[in-house]
């Protein structure tokens, strides 16, 4: 078809909704309620479930318990009032089989509808009421008397959410609708690629997922517009990761070298097969002359900073300033002081800035970075103040990326000219979410951990059993280890959300902070009546940096052998004789956040335990806890987290900026996933504009579809 016809019916398609017969002014503002404006709207407003009509089960076969859909006549209507208040409506409906009772509740406005003799449909679960069958608050439609009913009845009928409108006029409307506009309504997807995946047409999939004529072709249908979707979120993705690919103005570095000998033979381990598999993907990467686009994932304690420091040093060889950014001022000392480490030594000159940084120092600071006197620099994100200005900026570390928003990243790195980008995290993405959000970065993974890890033996205690958990953490401190206390919230008037970086916290809400034993004065306990023969430390994000910076010393060098401490030791505290570890109100916390806190035990060559104590008040908490204690495998664990938060809490909404999907389940469809990133990714490569006539549709589609879509891209970025 040419682009006027192709113009024309586009028109038609998002004609008001009022133009299809039947619907009238008052319905289509009802419509509107349901995001129904367009003709278009209407046709791709699909059912929530079916209802196979073509035959009933007849009213002397249903099964108690079971939900069933039954066909019959009003023999008669009664309402009455339960001794509590409640308005009962109550209609005898019999078929040739027999009857049963339909119960409502509170619907009284139902008796000017349920007259006497009137064919119903009714769906709903059975039961009994004194005896009889009943059949239980059930969905109902009513039927017309000598009327054609055969889009109603006698098929597999479509079952829409309708609030104030009736299935049978959404069902009339819909058909209409299809009647006379199904033929104008384009496919999007190109014929080859539908053949590949032998999905059906755009056409013929609306039209079997109103009015299917077998389950199976609803169920076609469906993965037809699943796919669809998902291609479009794909070929954003690939397109996002083209540009990025095709940035000509990239470092290429010289990958071996003199200093990244001298690194890796003053090593004092190995590296496991894991590091050295992604320190060779980075050092591929690097040795393009295009931009490095990485994200380094490694469950805790798989020792992601030997990777990176690897990058670091090929940087600094090859002439480049290197920068890490991480999100608390704790884990940038610590990072500082591990690299500056086993990096002085090589002559590499490592600088730490953070916002704590005295004046006078801060600008000695900025200076050095500037004049490129130091190689490597460390910090927050007081990197990102204007006054820091890198001489040569070659690679941008960031650690556990999931903590930055998107635009602290790309601040960091346009302080380089198209610098190398290593993200890092202990957030294990699964992989079909690495599919859709990190769909346009490389991944590399660390399998494995070091060499002689044991891991974490969790136990789940009951707030009442709080006794066990001292006694094991008193077995550990006598064997000389340490020790972690952690508390959801600092005092007791702080509220979740403040206690540091709690991105992750559970979406329930947290009851009045009055009923949490707070950290401050549980540290004060600890020490004055459990423990007075150790020395307990404290530490919470409300203490000034110098304050956190003496006590995570003081626990380091084993002069504190308990530390009570909010979630700020969540990432990257590395303590390998901290061998116990306390969780209180356990399930506040979100199992990612669960998994990053037991990750800093278990970190040497000794038997570690956690201890999760809570009693949860919900399902979704119980599920979080069992699984704390089945796995400490990272995957696994984000794995469930998905599944029990899904992919739109998983990051936070802040950061992810996903599309919201309507049909797609990237849990449930993955194959659907897979095969249409496969034919995104492809199609990008044949046509990186998307400007053959057969990607228009989708081009226009993939900018209509996702009005997010360019945040989005940006996000991935
Ligand atoms: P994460 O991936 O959680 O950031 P780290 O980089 O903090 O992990 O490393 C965890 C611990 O493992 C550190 O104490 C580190 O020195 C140690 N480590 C890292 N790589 C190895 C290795 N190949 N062999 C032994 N220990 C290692
Ligand atoms: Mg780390």
């Amino acid at each position: 078809m040419d682009g006027t016809t192709m113009q024309f019916q586009r028109s038609i398609l998002l004609d008001p909704v009022q133009y299809v017969k039947g619907v009238g002014p008052a319905r289509a503002k009802l419509l509107e309620q349901l995001g129904v404006q367009t003709v278009e709207d209407l046709l791709m407003y699909f059912p929530r479930r079916y209802e196979d009509r073509s035959r009933f089960v007849s009213i002397a076969s249903v099964t108690e318990g079971q939900t069933e859909t039954v066909s019959g006549s009003i023999a008669s209507v009664a309402e009455r009032k339960a001794r509590t208040g409640l308005h009962i409506v109550q209609a005898i409906v019999t078929d040739a089989s027999g009857s049963l009772i339909a119960t409502w509740f509170n619907q009284p406005y139902l008796l000017s509808y349920l007259r006497k003799g009137r064919p119903v449909v009714l769906h709903g679960r059975i039961g009994r009421y004194g005896g009889k069958l009943q059949i239980e608050a059930p969905e109902y439609e009513l039927m017309e008397e000598g009327a054609d009913n055969s889009l109603h009845m006698g098929r597999i009928v479509p079952i829409y959410t309708v609030k104030e409108l009736s299935q049978r006029f959404l069902r009339q409307a819909v058909k209409t609708a299809l009647d006379r506009f199904l033929r104008y309504l384009p496919d999007p997807v190109p014929m080859p690629m539908r053949r590949a995946h032998a999905l059906p047409n755009a056409q013929a999939a609306v039209a079997a997922i109103h009015f299917p004529e077998a389950m199976e072709r609803a169920q076609a249908a469906r993965n037809r517009f699943v796919f669809e979707e998902f291609l479009l979120l794909q070929l954003g993705v690939a397109m996002r990761r083209r540009q990025v690919k095709d940035h000509p103005a990239g470092i290429s570095y010289t990958v071996e070298g003199p200093l990244v000998e001298a690194f890796r033979t003053s090593l004092p381990f190995t590296l496991t097969p894991g590091q050295v598999k992604t320190v060779s993907e980075i050092f591929g990467d690097m040795g393009l002359p295009k931009p490095m686009h990485r994200l380094l994932q490694g469950d805790v304690g798989s020792g992601k900073t030997l990777v990176a420091a690897h990058a670091l040093v090929l940087a600094v060889q090859n002439g480049y300033q290197a920068t890490v950014m991480v999100p608390t001022e704790i884990l940038a000392e610590q990072h500082y002081v591990t690299l500056a480490r086993w990096l002085a030594p090589l002559g590499i000159d490592a600088v730490l800035l953070v916002s704590g940084t005295p004046t006078a120092l801060r600008r000695q600071i900025v200076k050095r970075i500037a004049d490129g006197e130091a190689d490597i620099i460390i910090g927050t994100h007081a990197l990102l103040q204007e006054a820091v200005a890198f001489h040569k900026l070659g690679l941008v570390v960031i650690d556990e990326q999931h903590k930055f928003g998107v635009a602290q990243r790309s601040l960091l790195s346009q302080k380089g000219t198209h610098p190398d980008i290593l993200v890092m995290t202990a957030t294990p993405i699964p992989r079909t979410l690495a599919m859709t959000v990190y769909g346009d970065l490389d991944v590399s993974t660390i399998d494995g951990l070091p060499p002689g890890r044991q891991p974490v033996r969790t136990v789940w205690l009951k707030e009442d059993e709080r006794a066990q958990a001292y006694q094991l953490v008193r077995q550990q401190l006598v064997q000389g280890r340490q020790a972690f206390v952690i508390y959801p919230l600092v005092d007791e008037t702080e509220r979740q959300g403040q206690a540091g970086s709690t991105s992750e916290a559970p979406a329930e809400d947290v009851p009045t902070a009055r009923v949490l034993r707070a950290a401050t004065a549980m540290a004060k306990e600890l020490q004055q009546e459990v423990f007075p023969e150790y020395q307990v430390g404290l530490l919470h994000g409300r203490m000034k940096s110098e304050e956190k910076d003496a006590v995570m010393k003081r626990f380091a060098a084993n002069e504190l052998h308990l530390l009570v401490s909010t979630v700020i030791v969540e990432v990257g505290i590395d303590v390998p004789n901290a061998t116990v570890m306390v969780v209180e109100h356990a399930d506040r916390f979100g199992l990612s956040q669960l998994h990053q806190l037991r990750g800093r035990i278990g970190r040497g060559w000794a038997e570690s335990f956690c201890v999760l104590v809570a009693t949860p008040t919900t399902d979704e908490g119980r599920e979080r806890l069992e699984a704390m204690v089945q796995t400490t495998d990272g995957f696994e664990i984000a794995e469930v987290d998905l599944a029990l938060r899904g992919p739109g809490e998983f990051f936070g909404t802040r950061q992810h900026g996903l599309p919201e999907l309507r049909l797609g389940n990237i849990l449930k469809d993955v194959k659907l996933l897979e095969a249409a990133r496969q034919e995104a990714f492809a199609l990008i490569e044949r046509d990186p504009p998307m400007a053959k006539p057969e990607h228009q549709l989708l081009r226009q589609r993939l900018h209509r579809q996702f009005p997010g879509v360019r945040e989005f891209l940006t996000a991935v970025g």
